[in-house]
């Protein structure tokens, strides 16, 4: 049974200690989130033992890696591996941000090798996808996703792709305040459920928990959770107001 989660991506902002005051409120403010629920903090690599250590506690409540580097170890100056955040607890990490994509290059074959370490270390990696504006004014956003899960994902084994959580983020609706719609969200998820059950089989992709997120707040969250295919949302901006977070999480489906 796939599960319905709200991830936070805090990106490169806020100082220790208001990460920490951050953190505190979200914990604070969060009743028991249930056993087909998950709520996971993508916070700055320094604050990542800090924030493992205080969800420790708080029941299926992780931290996630914004980032990993798909080498074990080695001379790769100022990257982490999926074995150093193992190591201080943690057990989710961010793959293919659009903003990595975008300023550092990363292509849908260097996605693979990251998702795969992920796997190999127990990590479950939220992998997102999502096409530019160009692409949806030219209705070819299907195409486009298709290939970016072919490429990155359909290597994996129907257990592998189990492990997976997948977030689909329009470029266009991350940051910018525009939203897709409920039904945008709802279309494109069902392409990439049917995409997932024609690799994998029905059971397989019914299992495959796909987040929304472009814009999420907690204005917008219930009706787009709603959606039968939206199991939940990856949040940037609304997720560095603890109000705005603990009211998304509020919305994820029971
Ligand atoms: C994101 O960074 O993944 C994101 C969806 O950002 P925002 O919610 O600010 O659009």
């Amino acid at each position: 049974m796939r599960k319905q989660i709200a991830a936070a991506n805090w990106k490169m902002n806020l100082t220790i200690t208001e990460a920490e005051t951050l953190l505190d409120a979200v914990l604070g403010g969060t009743a028991e989130v249930s056993e087909n629920q998950k709520v996971v903090f993508a916070v700055p690599a320094p604050y990542l033992a800090l924030a493992a250590q205080k969800v420790a506690g708080k029941n299926n409540t992780f931290v996630a890696a914004q980032n990993i580097y798909p080498k074990k170890s080695g001379a790769f100056t100022g990257e982490i591996s999926a074995t150093i955040i193992k190591s201080i607890g943690v057990e989710h990490a961010v793959v293919g941000h659009s903003e990595r994509r975008e300023y550092f290059n990363e292509s849908n074959q260097f996605l693979a090798e990251k998702v795969k370490m992920c796997l190999q270390e127990n990590i479950v990696p939220i992998f997102c996808c999502g096409e530019a504006l160009p692409v949806r004014e030219t209705n070819q956003q299907n195409s486009f996703v298709q290939t970016q899960l072919q490429e990155s994902l359909f290597d994996l084994s129907a257990d592998e792709i189990q492990q997976v959580v997948i977030a689909y983020e329009p470029i266009w609706a991350i940051g910018t305040g525009k939203t897709a719609s409920s039904d945008q969200a709802q279309e494109m998820h069902a392409h990439i459920r049917s995409q997932l059950a024609a690799k994998y089989g029905a059971e397989v992709a019914n299992n495959v928990s796909i987040l929304y997120g472009g814009s999420v707040k907690a204005s917008n969250a219930k009706e787009i959770f709603g959606k039968p295919d939206v199991d939940g949302g990856l949040v940037g901006g609304a997720s560095l107001i603890a109000e705005e977070f603990v009211a998304i999480i509020k919305a994820l489906k029971s």
